[in-house]
């Protein structure tokens, strides 16, 4: 195991790290440096080692900068909500998209998370609103139509006004599951259901794409 000791800038004082196991030795067993390494590697794509490194660069660094930290972090937990119309993440009633009279309000574009909502308005082309699933249909994860907001889509669909539902849930086997699910609700209320897509990303070379890649791009080639 390797030991290394370093200073804290913050209290001047000697402390010793000691990897190994996940444990800091020389820390309390449940301690407030232990629940936040445990806190960080909690995280997504965050393991032990990382968790301990974020945990000493706190530690490490002036308090106003871990205190800021823990103040984002509280605002999220408690002002962050989802939006009442669509469930994208919004700290009013209703989101920025909702309330923008510029966007067209008859078009609703369904995406499984708040991340694929903010990966289409980087893409910067899209202008209408849109309805965030919270999930997407996962029979062998319990996930039922009852876990997700699709009654509210639908009652949006109802109320009127809409003409075209884009259904952009991932092109994965329980993404196109859901698609499908939503279409076939969506069946006799006249809107046009149309689905994003799918093929050769662009930039790419036909030579590397895989072959259900070309196969998408076959199937939804367009005319010249
Ligand atoms: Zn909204």
């Amino acid at each position: 195991m390797a030991a290394s000791v370093y200073v804290c800038r913050r209290t001047g004082t000697d402390r010793l790290s000691l990897r190994g196991g996940g444990l800091i030795v020389g820390t309390e067993a449940g301690g407030a440096i232990e629940r936040l390494v445990n806190e960080f590697g909690r995280l997504p794509g965050r393991g032990p080692k990382t968790a301990e490194r974020l945990t000493h660069y706190l530690l490490a660094t002036d308090k106003s900068e871990a205190l800021a930290l823990a103040e984002a972090l509280r605002a999220i937990a408690e002002q962050v909500r989802p939006c009442r119309q669509c469930f994208n993440l919004t700290e009013g009633a209703l989101c920025s998209i909702c309330t923008d009279a510029r966007r067209d309000a008859s078009l609703i574009c369904v995406v499984e998370q708040p991340r694929d909502l903010a990966a289409l308005e980087r893409a910067g082309t899209y202008k209408g609103l849109y309805h965030v699933l919270q999930g997407r249909l996962a029979p062998l994860e319990n996930v039922g139509p009852e876990q997700l907001t699709v009654d509210s889509l639908i009652r949006r669909v109802q109320q009127g006004g809409i003409q075209e539902v884009i259904l952009a849930t991932n092109p994965t086997l329980e993404g196109d599951g859901t698609a499908l699910y939503i279409s076939n609700l969506l069946a006799d209320t006249g809107v046009r259901v149309t689905r994003l897509a799918r093929g050769l990303p662009s930039g790419s070379v036909l030579e590397f794409a895989n072959s259900q890649m070309l196969v998408d791009a076959l199937e939804g080639r367009r005319t010249f």
